[in-house]
Parts: C-alpha cells; sequence; structure tokens
C-alpha cells in the first residue's frame, strides 16, 4: 500500500472526515485490522485564514509547497491538499514535489463527467466560485459551471467560515443552501458540487433531489484508488 500525504486542517472539522473516509476504504477494500498508512500535516487554520484575508497566497503557497516537501521527504508516496480553495496555489506544490498531486478539481471533474453531466453548480468558498483556479478547471474538462448570484455567494461563503468550519451545523442555513440549489437548478443546473470540503457536512446527498457531489469524499476516495492500484 502507498503511502498517502495530506495537508489539512484547512478546516480540521473536514479534514478528520477524510481521514476516516479513507481509512474506512482502506479496511473494506483490504480487511482485517488493515488501515490507510497516512502522513499528516495539519495546521492552525486561523493561521491560513489570516493569509487568505489578507490575499496573501503567495505565502500561504509557499507554507503548503515547504511542507509538501517535508510530506515526500518523508515517504508520501501522493500529496493529497483537503481543502478546495487552497488549490488556488496547487501550483506551487506540484513545483517542488516529485509525486503525484490529485488535483480535487479533477477528481470532481471525473466523478461529475462520469453520471454524464454537463451542467453544473458549484458552491464553496468565494474565491472557489469566482476565480479561475477552480472555475476554469472545471471548464477545461468541458463541463459548464453555474455559480450563485451575488448574494447568496456571499451567504454560502460566510457560513462556511462562520459556521461550517467553527464545527456549527445550523438548520436554518442548510435550508437556505437547499434553497440556493433550488434556484441554480431553475438555471439549468443538472448536478451540485460541494466545492468546500465541509459543505457535505451541513448539505448530504440525501437532502439534494440533483446529483450530489462531495468534494472531500470524492478526492479522499481517489487517494484510496490511488494507494491501492
Ligand atoms: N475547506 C474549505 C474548502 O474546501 C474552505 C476552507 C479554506 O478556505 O481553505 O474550500
Amino acid at each position: 500500500m502507498r503511502t498517502i500525504g495530506i495537508l489539512g486542517g484547512m478546516s480540521w472539522e473536514s479534514s478528520i472526515e477524510y481521514e476516516r473516509i479513507i481509512n474506512e476504504a482502506v479496511r473494506e477494500r483490504l480487511g482485517g485490522v488493515h488501515s490507510a498508512d497516512l502522513l499528516i500535516r495539519s495546521y492552525d487554520f486561523d493561521q491560513i485564514e489570516t493569509l487568505q484575508a489578507a490575499g496573501n497566497w503567495e505565502a500561504a503557497g509557499q507554507l503548503l509547497a515547504d511542507d509538501a516537501a517535508r510530506l515526500e521527504e518523508a515517504g508520501a508516496d501522493v500529496i493529497v491538499l483537503a481543502t478546495n480553495t487552497m488549490h488556488k496555489v496547487a501550483r506551487q506544490i506540484e513545483d517542488v514535489t516529485r509525486i503525484p498531486f490529485i488535483h480535487i478539481a479533477d477528481a470532481t471533474a471525473d466523478a461529475v463527467k462520469a453520471e454524464g453531466i454537463q451542467a453544473v453548480a458549484l458552491l464553496g468558498t468565494r474565491y472557489t466560485m469566482e476565480q479561475d483556479f477552480y472555475r476554469g478547471r472545471l471548464t477545461a474538462h468541458g463541463l459548464e459551471v453555474l455559480v450563485p448570484g451575488a448574494g447568496d455567494r456571499t451567504f454560502v461563503h460566510d457560513v462556511i467560515f462562520n459556521e461550517l468550519v467553527q464545527g456549527r451545523i445550523v438548520e436554518e442555513s442548510k435550508q437556505r443552501y437547499l434553497e440556493i440549489i433550488a434556484r441554480l437548478q431553475e438555471r439549468g443546473a443538472e448536478g451540485v458540487i460541494a466545492g468546500c470540503t465541509e459543505i457535505e457536512l451541513l448539505v448530504t446527498p440525501d437532502d439534494v433531489d440533483l446529483p450530489y457531489f462531495p468534494t472531500a469524499r470524492i478526492h479522499a476516495m481517489a487517494a484510496v484508488d490511488f494507494a491501492l492500484q
């Protein structure tokens, strides 16, 4: 089994799910007392969020790249960056490592296309919904990406930072997310990407009528496939 290096803690509310999903899948596939071979670097999210808010992506990328190199040196065979947003600096990580990097948007786009979906809604942080590093990556896979209107984007973003990464699951916010998803469906979305790794803690596939793509689970399972290949 290959060793999976995880850059996590962004936030730990979702990276703990990566660890659980990966370990459960390895146990299911290998049986007995098997569990995943993991190296985890988990940050104080306050440090990362401060850099994001200041627009200091270069410094954030440097931090992640340095640690990705350390994970490689420590024996990781693959790097998994357990957040959609920080894929904005994926290139900096890929530049300093020789091992594969599983891009969360590629894994997600593959899952969307496997369902035969072309027009897909994207929910995530403001950075993910609005910037090209993520939307453009999905578009390059041939997908049409729909994001909520400005007011709804603000709401989706604020719930992530003010509630989900702080471990708060609020029913009222879930209902507003479902209303936002309904509006995107009216605009033609055939599926929904939970493009922030904490959103699937709030809205589960059972809550949504459309095919639903939880990025933490999809990404974690891609890592398992690589580790057990
Ligand atoms: N985990 C989130 C994501 O998938 C948001 C936290 C962050 O900004 O890194 O985008």
